[in-house]
């Protein structure tokens, strides 16, 4: 907004000219695309080609396997905020590169990188993650998806739902139980296309329709010994060791969704006029917009030193949750008041920030929802249930 300066952000002359290129590909190239792909329910699997040209997946991925070996994560933080302002949140390659990437990276032995890492970080393969199955989520140890060891083999049962890329995906990591005790889970490599292997519904959302998500089905799906993903029972400890980054991407996308929702919102309240002045000229206008502004700029500082600790392996796991809940309850929150200065054309369809609106709905509940988080912080404040939950 004119002659307000908010705090100048840390970043490397590189990470400003690599904004510079992320801002042109996701305006050029994806932003003329999204209403296409929110009619047909996801992303082109094409862009993801695009973004692997561009060396924009997996960036943190080692050269020798086709990567840039850029392990700071403001570089993904400068492409997930340039994405969001241009094309949305439904747009998930941070869920491929962010999300999913990070457990081959971390868990997979040097021969299934050179056999998936390459085609993950070029684009051909969509990554996604299958954990959440129709009778538990949030509480992950009791899932149901079975892998029995056969001897020269694994034998994998049971079934996910909505799941992220579920219906684009051509590699999925999935969580199943390898024992009787509870949370004795593990970790498998399954491509698509397998034996056995079937999706089902392209689940049908409120909001972020440009997102494909899928049930998916495993039926005697016969999995190699070599499909397991780090070690043997380990699965919710590896989950765990993922949670802190994956917390921190999803609170990044929520305030660049807020941050975007605010911007938009400052150029319509100059353009729409009531009572013979813009909507900005009245005082509970300036006062609210004053208030957001003041919310996000704390909220991006808490942020930006979340992503310099996590750099330096030092994002502790309450931080990062308390990050995810502060930031997707603001975003709900900012999304809100900025339909409410829309007015009437606020809930339209066809306007942008009624679409970010249902879109936003969803950052309180995925990757562990608001209570979820509240709980880990409050654990970590020494208060009740010891009990590991999932995020
Ligand atoms: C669009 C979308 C995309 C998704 N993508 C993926 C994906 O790619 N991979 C994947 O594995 N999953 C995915 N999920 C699943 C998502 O992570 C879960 O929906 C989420 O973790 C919540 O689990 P649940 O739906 O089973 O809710 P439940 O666990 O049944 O929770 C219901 C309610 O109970 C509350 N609750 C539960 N336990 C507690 C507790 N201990 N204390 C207080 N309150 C509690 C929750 O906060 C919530 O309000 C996706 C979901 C959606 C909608």
């Amino acid at each position: 907004m004119a002659g307000y300066q908010t705090l100048e952000r840390d970043f490397t002359p590189e990470q400003e000219q690599f904004r510079d290129s992320a801002r042109k590909i996701m305006e050029q190239e994806f932003a003329p695309q999204v209403m296409r792909w929110r009619e047909q329910g996801f992303v082109d699997p094409e862009a993801y080609k695009v973004l692997g040209e561009n060396g924009m997946l997996l960036m943190f991925a080692d050269e020798e396997y086709g990567g840039l070996g850029l392990r700071d994560l403001r570089f993904v933080q400068v492409l997930q905020e340039e994405t969001i302002r241009a094309c949305g949140v439904g747009f998930f390659h941070n869920a491929h590169s962010m999300l999913c990437g990070p457990y081959l990276d971390h868990f997979a032995t040097p021969e299934q990188k050179a056999k998936y890492l390459p085609k993950a970080i070029s684009g051909e393969t969509i990554l996604a993650i299958a954990m959440t199955e129709p009778d538990t989520g949030s509480d992950l140890a009791a899932i149901r998806t079975r892998a029995e060891d056969k001897g020269n083999h694994w034998q994998l049962n049971g079934a996910k739902t909505f799941i992220s890329n579920g219906i684009t995906g051509g590699l999925f990591i999935v969580a199943a139980k390898t024992g009787d005790k509870r949370g004795q889970i593990s970790l498998f490599l399954l491509e698509d296309g397998t034996e056995g292997f079937s999706r089902g519904k392209h689940l049908k959302k409120i909001g972020l329709h440009d997102q494909d998500t899928a049930e998916l089905f495993f039926d005697n799906v016969i999995l190699p010994k070599d499909a397991l993903l780090g070690q043997e029972g380990q699965g919710f400890a590896h989950m765990g060791e993922m949670l802190a980054v994956e917390r921190l991407m999803s609170a990044i996308t929520s305030l660049a969704h807020a941050q975007t929702a605010f911007d938009i919102t400052s150029e319509y309240i100059l353009e729409r006029r009531a009572f013979g002045k813009p909507i900005a000229a009245f005082q509970n206008t300036r006062l609210r917009m004053a208030e957001m502004r003041t919310e996000l700029d704390a909220m991006q500082s808490f942020i930006d030193r979340c992503a310099l600790l996590a750099n330096e392996g030092r994002l502790t796991p309450d931080a990062a949750a308390a990050a995810k809940y502060a930031t997707s309850e603001l975003e709900g929150q900012v999304l809100d008041r900025c339909v409410q200065f829309h007015g009437g054309s606020g809930y339209m369809d066809e306007v942008r920030i009624a679409r970010m609106y249902a879109d936003a709905r969803i950052s309180r509940i995925y990757a562990g929802t608001s209570e979820i988080m509240l709980e880990i912080i409050g654990r970590g404040l020494g208060l009740g249930d010891p009990r590991p939950k999932r995020g």
